[in-house]
């Protein structure tokens, strides 16, 4: 009985340093985003020890609402498995997942989802409803919240800081009709999401 809690302890400490280590490649590929001037969201697909699907936020760069980190991760795990079922997958990203994305978790059958930080105005993973685990679809995910919580929430307000900088830097500009060489007006401000702050990707 003793061992067996003793193995359980185990099992459990090394699957939360597997999950810290797989949100670290996350992070590592919202930085990517952030680095487009894209909110900073990305993504991992884990099967059995090895990531087979990556993907960060390219809505703006793609101009596409549909490119969130998720469903690009999404899109290469099943073309890597070769099947629409991404099953025996753990799903790592590092903000809760939008309506869109949480659908797509659900069609394809991820079983498990690690979410580093939540996003109270948009997340369906709990924040605005749980469409991971609602009884009546056909399919339920384990979800595990708050890994590396602190890291992916300081990237977003980070982010959002900037931004909020530039546009402000922006409008002086504007309004002394000038323009400093280190402003590019036309990325990162003009593009960026401004309907969401908070980020609904
Ligand atoms: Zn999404």
């Amino acid at each position: 009985m003793e061992s067996r809690q003793e193995n359980n302890g185990q099992e459990k400490s090394r699957e939360d340093a597997d999950d810290i280590r797989y949100m670290k490649e996350a992070v590592r590929q919202a930085k990517k985003a952030y680095a487009l001037g894209e909110t900073p969201i990305g993504c991992v697909i884990v099967h059995e020890g090895k990531i087979i699907g990556r993907g960060y936020n390219r809505r703006n760069t793609d101009k596409s609402p549909l490119a969130h980190a998720e469903i690009s991760a999404i899109k290469k795990a099943a073309k890597k498995l070769g099947d629409w079922r991404i099953e025996e997958c753990t799903l790592y990203v590092t903000l809760e997942p939008c309506q869109m994305c949480a659908g797509a978790i659900v069609q394809a059958r991820i079983p498990r989802v690690v979410i580093g930080c939540m996003n109270p105005k948009a997340g369906c993973a709990g924040s605005i409803v749980n469409l991971l685990q609602m009884e009546r679809f056909n399919h339920q995910a384990d979800v595990k919240r708050g890994v590396l919580e602190e890291e992916c929430s300081q990237m977003m307000k980070q982010f959002f800081r900037e931004l909020r900088e530039r546009k402000k830097t922006k409008k002086t500009c504007i309004a002394l009709r000038t323009w400093p060489t280190d402003v590019t007006p036309a990325v990162n401000s003009a593009q960026a999401p401004s309907r969401h702050p908070e980020g609904s990707a």
